[in-house]
């Protein structure tokens, strides 16, 4: 048994469909378990809909709006020659959603989540509905029908510990061929909608692969797998064929966008390779996610986050005082503000926080503590590979690399045994990027 994910571009329109079916259909003796996000572009169009209804005072607003998300599925399913009304249900019921909105004037976390749900819906639907078409028997489920069952924390839940169990249970109900699942979405226990936070369909397709123990979970993207950067930077960037579980991580974790952040932590206790697939390249052979691989130690990628700030907090009283540390974080914590990255030195902190986060109320509660100084328009790079912590000299080859012309506002090594991790100037970020990709990984 396999899990298999398409993201959205893979799901894009009637001819991706196509392609993705075909391998949907090739892997078929493999019981293949299918995740599919929602078609590229609809999370975010739906999120702009219930604003649109929001603060809008016309319905009519509302209405063509809501047309051109119906005519975007209605054109795929005519092309797929499918039954034109299998998703009529689901756009009255989305309709009924965005009337309240509009009536009520009322928006927010919860609701928003049930009106992004329904890109996954309807993709699962129509996906299911085109397999059976192409005489492979199958069904969509809805993950909050079989088991997904998470807190309540809208935009972002956690999946709850007996979701496993409910995942395995349902499962012995389901014969269908293939099955095709709808990522990033959930309930509550109080039969609430919530998703999983964005880009969580791969959370889905590894969740549901270690519920089911499967073989292999293969993720189908529209790059070369995990690459030595971001192509979109390094023009030579090059496709990795392994990577630990550990280096996907902290990859993901500090920027790279081919998984979701969370993706990995599912299949380590259950040792599930992971493999990550281009729907636009068949002939990549994928990039692997193993507990162990080739001995290789050293840089393996860079990552790069943009747009992050850097806090940096100074109480020449205070530090490293009983309790200072603490206090500082709980601001963090109670505020459910991720921190990324942090420096200390004698009398200050640094500390990192993505471009996400609203910090005035943070940088509010931090003037309590010390005086404060925020740099926005930064970036993070991180070079990650096992074993770099230990390799010497590493970091004063990054400073050599990036030499007198680029400053580096920050450096976070040491936490981590598998990443270095430093700061520059947004308008940096490219050069910085190229030039240590050409020091680690050139020719
Ligand atoms: N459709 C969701 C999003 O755009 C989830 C996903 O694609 O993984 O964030
Ligand atoms: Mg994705």
């Amino acid at each position: 048994m396999i899990v298999q994910k398409f993201g959205g571009t893979s799901v894009k329109d009637a001819n991706m469909i196509k392609i993705v079916s075909n391998i949907i259909k090739s892997n078929v003796k493999n019981e293949p378990k299918v995740v599919v996000s929602a078609l590229e572009g609809v999370t975010d169009y739906l999120k702009n809909l219930a604003n649109i209804a929001f603060f809008s005072n016309d319905y009519k607003e509302v209405k063509i709006a809501m047309d051109n998300l119906k005519e975007r599925h209605l054109k795929v399913i005519n092309e797929l020659q499918v039954e034109d009304n299998i998703l009529e249900k689901d756009f009255a019921e989305l309709e009924n959603v965005l009337k309240g909105i509009f009536y009520l004037k009322e928006l927010n976390q919860k609701i928003l989540d049930k009106v992004m749900s329904f890109g996954e819906i309807f993709s699962a639907k129509i996906v299911a509905e085109y397999l059976n078409r192409i005489g492979i028997k199958s069904k969509a489920y809805m993950a909050y029908d079989i088991g997904f069952i998470t807190d309540s924390n809208f935009g972002n839940a956690e999946i709850l510990d007996e979701a496993e169990y409910k995942i395995r249970e349902a499962f012995k109900y389901i014969h269908e061929d293939v099955s095709v699942i709808t990522g990033y979405i959930a309930k509550n226990k109080k039969n609430e909608i919530t998703t999983l936070g964005r880009g969580g369909s791969d959370y889905t397709a590894t969740i549901l692969g270690a519920a089911l123990n499967v073989e292999e979970i293969q993720i189908w993207t529209d790059v070369d797998g995990i690459m030595t950067a971001d192509p979109k930077i390094v023009k030579n960037a090059r496709s990795i064929d392994e990577v630990s579980y550990q280096e996907a991580s902290e990859l993901a974790f500090f920027g790279a966008k081919v998984l979701h952040p969370k993706t990995i932590l599912p299949v380590i206790k259950k040792n599930i390779p992971i493999k990550i697939m281009n729907t636009y390249n068949l002939s990549f052979k994928g990039t692997k996610i193993l507990n162990e691989t080739a001995n290789y130690r050293g840089p393996k990628s860079i990552a790069c986050k943009k747009e992050i700030s850097v806090i940096n907090v100074y109480n020449p009283n205070m530090f490293l005082t009983h309790g200072f540390l603490f206090e500082l974080f709980k601001i963090f914590e109670d505020l459910k503000i991720p921190v990324d990255l942090v420096s200390t030195s004698e009398v200050n902190i640094s500390i990192t926080v993505d471009k996400i986060y609203q910090l005035e109320e943070v940088i509010e509660e931090l003037k309590k503590i010390g005086y404060i100084d925020i740099k926005s328009k930064m970036s993070s790079i991180s070079l990650v590979g096992e074993g770099i912590a230990g390799l010497p000299g590493i970091a004063s080859r990054v400073f050599s690399t990036l030499g007198d012309r680029i400053n580096i506002e920050m450096i976070s090594a040491g936490a981590s045994k598998i990443s270095l991790s430093f700061v520059v100037k947004q308008c940096d970020l490219i050069e910085s990027v190229n030039l240590l990709h050409n020091e680690f990984f050139g020719e």
